[in-house]
């Protein structure tokens, strides 16, 4: 069995890449090289603009939602190629909301949502995590009560990535204190703009800037309500195993890994050659071949998704995979670039502009986020292998 992309997804690359070669300056890199992935520049919005008039953000739902008909493996080779390039492809909005509300939304759901997000033009934070419910997101407090035909929203989110940019938030809200606590939530698309919203910056070390967003008695439409009221668990947890799936692009890593191989072949230490060390060879190659296993985890989600199945298991041990193997790769090539390897990309002398440097303070909140990598074994042991429920 040989696996390889068909002549028409081939055809769909070159279109990925003649597109990349026209839009993507200096400028554009050197713009987001400086805010990072949380600031919105006029040339990032220019180039998200371009992205969004294709469609691409909806390449792969149904026509009728206002896609392009294509699949989930076509949507991973626009975010493979857009990384390669280091720019922004669809982010989680797109990846992980818009299919959750496909598959549970209303009708007016639907309607007053998908168009805006194929198109670009909304964006979500997505608001799961609370000072008191991190990994056990279940236990979340963030109250909604309906008064007349609005929602009256109170409490705070923390960690909430993108909340300074974004349109709108993708909220998880208490709407039946009474019930068991995985019956009683819902998720309600509240306007980032609404009146009682506040905002204020949490920067992880990575520098990624993410939120404090704090609620206080912020007022919706009822209709923005998704799907149906207390049943947001099962959304939450469809929208993750998406995300899970999203987040674990190994290409990153491999145009990282390109370049440690490219540097250990012209770098010398005490007069040898780096990549000719036996030690240093056998690492990359190690390296090499995991990088090639996180590709294959990705594509067997994708595939999986093409086929209209939630990749619980695959997308969980590839981002469970690629998560470890991000620290792997940032540990080493740290150890690798010596001393220098410790400069960030403000530094001239900083080696491969300073990527491994950022790496390995970007590499911890991938073996965490989107759900820690010692709760998601329990979830491959018991939903994959059928082993019973551990209780603590
Ligand atoms: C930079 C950044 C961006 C983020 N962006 C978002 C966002 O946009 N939206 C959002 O909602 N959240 C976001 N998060 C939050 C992230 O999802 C949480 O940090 C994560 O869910 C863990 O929750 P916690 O930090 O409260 O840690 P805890 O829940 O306190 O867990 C800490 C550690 O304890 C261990 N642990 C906890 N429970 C168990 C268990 N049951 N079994 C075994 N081990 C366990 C794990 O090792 C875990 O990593 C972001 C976080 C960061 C740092």
């Amino acid at each position: 069995m040989r696996f390889d992309y068909t002549d028409k997804q081939l055809a769909w690359r070159d279109e990925l890449r003649t597109f990349l070669d026209r839009e993507v300056s200096d400028e554009l890199l050197e713009e987001i090289r400086h805010g990072g992935s949380d600031v919105r520049g006029p040339l990032v919005t220019r180039f998200r603009k371009a992205v969004g008039d294709r469609g691409w953000y909806g390449l792969n739902w149904p026509v009728e939602y206002g896609g392009l008909g294509l699949t989930a493996v076509e949507q991973q080779m626009l975010i493979d190629e857009f990384t390669a390039r280091g720019v922004p492809g669809p982010d989680l909005t797109a990846t992980s909301v818009a299919p959750m509300i496909m598959r549970h939304g209303t009708e007016a759901n639907k309607a007053d949502w998908l168009p805006g997000i194929a198109r670009g033009e909304i964006t979500c934070a997505v608001g799961y995590s609370e000072p008191d419910a991190g990994t056990d997101v279940a236990s979340l407090s963030t109250r909604a009560e309906l008064d007349g035909d609005e929602w009256v929203i109170n409490g705070a989110k923390i960690w909430n990535s993108i909340a300074h940019i974004a349109t709108h938030e993708w909220l998880c809200v208490r709407t039946d204190p009474a019930a068991p606590k995985h019956k009683g939530i819902s998720v309600i698309m509240v306007p980032i703009d609404s009146p009682g919203i506040e905002i204020q910056p949490l920067v992880a070390w990575s520098d990624l800037r993410t939120n404090l967003t704090y609620f206080a008695d912020v007022r919706v439409p009822a209709r923005n309500l998704i799907g149906e009221v207390n049943r947001g668990w099962s959304y939450i947890t469809g929208a993750l195993d998406l995300e899970r799936g999203a987040l674990a692009s190994a290409m990153q890593l491999r145009v990282i890994l390109d370049d440690l191989m490219a540097f250990c072949s012209t770098h010398l230490l005490d007069g040898v050659r780096l990549a000719d060390r036996a030690e240093v060879r056998h690492r990359l190659a190690a390296l090499d071949a995991d990088v090639e296993v996180a590709r294959l985890l990705n594509l067997e989600s994708a595939s999986l998704i093409e086929d209209g199945q939630v990749p619980t298991i695959p997308a969980t041990e590839a981002k469970i995979f690629q998560s470890e193997l991000r620290q792997r790769v940032a540990d080493w090539g740290t150890q690798l670039l010596g001393m220098y390897g410790q400069l960030d990309w403000h530094d001239r002398e900083a080696p491969l502009r300073g990527r491994i440097e950022r790496l390995y303070r970007e590499a911890p909140l991938m073996r965490f986020g989107a759900g820690a990598n010692e709760v998601l074994r329990d979830v491959i042991a018991q939903r994959g292998q059928g082993l019973p429920r551990h209780d603590r």
